[in-house]
């Protein structure tokens, strides 16, 4: 379900009256910045993990569109957190967004008014506990066409057409390869394996460095287990013990297989579900040392 209120250039409205007119320049060419973001219930009051880092990744993206910042950190903060008490939601999903939103359609007309709105979801896990993927002819978004470090609406079409391909050949998700053949991520997600006992993930430069990337290598209390980013080929991932994908929205979601291949035995692994258990704490606020990550609502 939606949540009944939307917050729209510094005002909270009703869902259907937070409008914009179709004929923006955003609309048409794809020109948006937007965040993925998640707050959970703690047993405090609801949190919202890593929002700081949301919110510099949003500023960087619309920086990168030339959109002007109306809106600082204590600003856009202070707005999720209201919009939240508002709708009187525990947990669920922020999604924020910037566009340019004059009704001058053309490509030179992108810029002037930018909006900015935030709208929350109710995030119910649906969808299977571990995905079939495969490999796409689709390539990521080559780093000398865009930015690929920001969130851009129009970055989409790529992924977008990735994911139609693979749910037509009956797979949960794809993984895309970057311009040289490595593997890049997946639509929506980055993406991890256990390969000779080394958890190991794509370096940056083609991919969108995650928040929940970033996460898992921080994550307190795992012991051994410590990631390396380096070039992984399609060939080491399918040799891989484990694999995962990750993001705000999957969370951690095991891979069990890859194209006809069957990851490990199929079912996570133990590095996967340790993951898994590490990051339910830290997003629900049970790592003392990780407080830092969590914006409590009622604070
Ligand atoms: N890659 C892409 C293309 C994404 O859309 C996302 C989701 N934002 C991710 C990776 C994961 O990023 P995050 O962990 O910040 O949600």
């Amino acid at each position: 379900m939606n949540g009944q209120y939307i917050w729209h250039n510094g005002s909270i409205k009703k869902w259907r009256y937070a409008t914009t007119h179709v004929m923006n320049p955003s609309l048409h060419y794809g020109i948006a910045a937007f965040e993925g973001i998640r707050f959970y219930q703690t047993n405090k009051c609801p949190a919202i993990f890593r929002l700081k880092d949301h919110l510099d990744r949003f500023f960087y993206s619309m920086n990168v569109l030339g959109m002007p910042i109306m809106y600082d950190q204590e600003g856009l903060t202070k707005a999720v957190k209201d919009l939240i008490i508002r709708n009187k939601m525990t947990e669920g999903y922020i999604r924020p967004i910037a566009w340019f939103s004059d009704e001058k359609v053309g490509l030179h007309n992108a810029g002037g008014t930018t909006s900015v709105q935030i709208a929350l979801f109710d995030w119910k896990k649906s969808g299977p506990d571990t995905l079939r993927v495969h490999i796409s002819p689709f390539l990521r978004i080559h780093p000398k066409t865009t930015d690929v470090n920001a969130k851009i609406s129009g970055h989409y079409i790529n992924t977008h057409l990735a994911l139609q391909h693979a749910g037509k050949n009956n797979f949960d998700d794809a993984i895309l390869l970057d311009h040289n053949g490595n593997i890049a991520e997946a639509s929506a997600a980055n993406i991890f394996c256990v390969y000779k006992k080394f958890l190991v993930t794509p370096l940056r430069g083609t991919i969108l460095p995650g928040i929940t990337r970033t996460t898992i290598i921080q994550l307190p209390g795992c012991g051994a287990v410590r990631a390396i980013s380096c070039n992984i080929s399609p060939a080491e991932l399918l040799e891989s013990e484990e694999v995962f994908l990750c993001g705000t929205a999957y969370e951690i979601l095991p891979v069990s297989k890859i194209e006809g291949k069957i990851i490990g035995d199929g079912k996570p692994g133990p590095i996967t579900k340790l993951l898994q258990e590490q990051y339910r704490k830290a997003v629900h606020g049970e790592f003392p040392e990780r407080q830092y990550w969590l914006t409590y609502v009622n604070d």
